[in-house]
């Protein structure tokens, strides 16, 4: 059979969040788009990563509603889990979500749909089984998965991963999650809060790079959730139990057992198969080799965006990408992907909303021009009436008051936390975060709290009180 030869203006490989909008934003620009997908439409992020697990990380919540409900003068009750219909609620949501991501939505965008795997044979031509592409500019958005470390005997016993993990035909009664970062914890403390025993183990320390005093608060939640978190716990081997469980055993000697395994230690950018070497993009263990605009740095015709791009991997990461490309590629402005407010936001319990740098990370780069400034959820009253008040705010803050990073935890943290990225965006100052006046009593007050502390030395010193004392004595 021949295959066709296309010429777009863009050709994007990859259905994802990144690929999707630059293929939306490209095609609703007049420009001619070419979109590969092999897999599903919608990618990780639709299918197997932030609509399942935030799916799930709601039925497990409504599990503790019930469980807890007598903090509000309503009885109590034992939750009855059918993961059956568990199961059926997420891939509900996945389904009235999916249409936005579809074929038939990008086709009628204009866009040439092609549902095979693409790979590079020439610096300007991709080939397919049907198709010969010679496009003035690729895309490549073809994501990350769960990356499976050479842990001696893993591969032999049946693991789980975000692929098959809202799948699984029962609700596991024991788990072991290998890895305790953002998605071991997530998924960890959702599979706990539906009554399977958990165990996760870190090699390092929970949730990576956040400020210690939010993961001491995560750490809390979890042993409240009766999951057994091992940090320091790193796995050399593993193997399966004549009973089909799987044994984890550990570095220090000790070992795990529990019917099932997760494997959630980090994610590996998918090239392979793509040809890179034909078409001499450069790339790394993180992704394609990019220059701040997502260009490869060694191939002209070529960008990359998201997971793939080398960057965060995140999927507001690769929407703001897409938007990259179509400004420095399309428009031909300046744009950096390079940008200090990137948000990341952990959906577990209470949720750790992140921004900017650390205290750690500001004190390394800044030096003693660096405070912080904290306000305690305990002291917002929205969180009192909810009965729930883990969590604060804490600004970390350079020469001046400039806002080098942010830290909110607690409940809707990732709604809170973007006032700090407007601010961030926007090159405002701590100051700026005083005058917004929030509405009350709600707990994004937390962060014009933590930004007023900032003030309150300054506001309430000798020498305003003096001002005011020498003011007062003028007549009204
Ligand atoms: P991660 O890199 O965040 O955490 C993996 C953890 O596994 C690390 O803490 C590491 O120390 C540990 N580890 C590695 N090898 C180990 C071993 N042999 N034994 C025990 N522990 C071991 O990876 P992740 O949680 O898989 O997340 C991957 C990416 O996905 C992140 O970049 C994250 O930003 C993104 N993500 C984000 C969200 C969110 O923002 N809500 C949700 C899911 C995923």
């Amino acid at each position: 059979m021949s295959r066709q030869v296309l010429t777009p203006d863009v050709c994007v490989i990859g259905a994802g969040a990144g690929g999707l909008s630059v293929a939306s934003g490209a095609a609703q620009l007049g420009l001619s788009v070419v979109l590969y997908e092999a897999g599903e439409m919608g990618g990780d992020c639709l299918n197997t990563g932030c609509v399942p697990s935030k799916a799930l990380i709601a039925a497990a919540r409504t599990a503790v509603t019930l469980r807890t409900a007598d903090r509000f003068g309503i009885a109590a009750v034992a939750p009855q889990v059918n993961w059956d219909a568990v199961r059926t609620h997420i891939q509900g949501v996945i389904d009235t979500i999916a249409p936005i991501d579809s074929q038939e939505r990008f086709e009628g965008l204009g866009c040439t749909v092609l549902r095979e795997m693409a790979r590079f044979t020439a610096p300007d031509t991709v080939e397919s089984d049907s198709a010969i592409v010679r496009a003035k500019r690729f895309v490549i958005a073809t994501g990350a998965s769960a990356a499976i470390p050479p842990i001696p005997g893993l591969s032999d016993v049946p693991y789980l991963t975000n692929e098959t993990v809202f799948a699984q035909p029962t609700l596991p009664g024991s788990l072991i999650v290998l890895g305790g970062g953002v998605i071991g914890v997530e998924l960890g403390q959702a599979f706990a809060r539906l009554g399977t025993q958990v165990t996760i183990l870190e090699a390092a320390t929970l949730m990576g790079p956040q400020e210690p005093e939010a993961v001491e608060l995560v750490r809390a939640a979890l042993a409240n959730d009766g999951v057994d978190v091992r940090e320091g716990a790193r796995a050399v081997a593993v193997r399966a139990a004549a009973d089909g469980s799987v044994v984890v055993e550990l570095e220090s000697g000790a070992s795990v057992t529990a019917q099932r395994l997760l494997v959630a230690v980090g994610r590996a950018v998918r090239v392979a198969g793509l040809g890179l070497e034909a078409a001499g993009i450069a790339f790394n263990k993180r992704g394609i080799e990019t220059r701040d605009d997502l260009r490869s740095t060694t191939n002209r015709r070529v960008w990359a965006v998201g997971d793939v791009a080398g960057r965060e991997q995140l999927t507001h990461a690769a929407g703001f990408h897409a938007g990259i490309f179509v400004r420095g590629a399309l428009f031909r402005a300046p744009a950096s992907a390079a940008v200090a407010h990137m948000p990341a936001v952990a959906y577990c319990h209470p949720e750790v909303a992140r921004i900017g740098l650390t205290e750690a990370e500001a004190r390394t780069r800044h030096g003693d021009a660096v405070t912080t400034t904290h306000w305690s959820m305990a002291e917002n009253d929205r969180a009192q009436t909810e009965r729930d008040t883990s969590g604060f705010c804490k600004l970390v803050l350079g020469r001046g008051g400039r806002i080098l990073g942010a830290t909110v935890v607690g409940e809707a943290a990732g709604e809170a936390i973007q006032i700090v990225g407007l601010a961030m965006a926007s090159r405002l100052k701590v100051g700026a975060l005083t005058g917004l006046i929030s509405p009350y009593p709600t707990r994004s007050e937390v962060v014009k709290r933590a930004a007023s502390a900032y003030y309150t030395p300054k506001l309430f010193s000798g020498r305003t009180r003096q001002l005011v004392a020498l003011l007062n004595r003028l007549p009204v």
